[in-house]
């Protein structure tokens, strides 16, 4: 006996105007959800689960948060570097762990 039920995910394009997106510059990032529904026999009959709205760019295929996190992450990286051997410093440090100089 094979039941074919279960939760599965569906995407839903919140919104049909494009949005630029901050990456490429290009008006092609739309407001998605995932929601979660119980489906049989691949038909959904019930929304179990809605999720929260993200942008996602149709050219980069990378939600426009991940691609934020990337970047503050990078210029993070980049603005603690230690003045001594100029590599770059976690926030956390204290001491620069390859030369051991007080962090800026
Ligand atoms: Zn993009
Ligand atoms: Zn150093």
């Amino acid at each position: 006996m094979f039941l074919l039920a279960g939760i599965s995910p569906r995407t839903k394009v919140l919104d049909q105007n494009p949005q630029l997106c901050p990456v490429c510059g290009l008006a092609r990032a739309y407001y998605r959800r995932v929601d979660h529904y119980l489906s049989l026999f691949f038909i959904p009959i019930l929304r179990v689960k809605t999720g929260e709205p993200f942008l996602l760019c149709e050219t980069c295929e990378k939600t426009v948060s991940e691609m934020k996190a990337d970047y503050r992450s990078e210029s993070s990286r980049v603005l603690r570097r230690c003045k001594m051997c100029g590599k770059g410093l976690e926030p956390e440090f204290k001491y620069c762990p390859f030369c051991g100089a007080l962090a800026p």
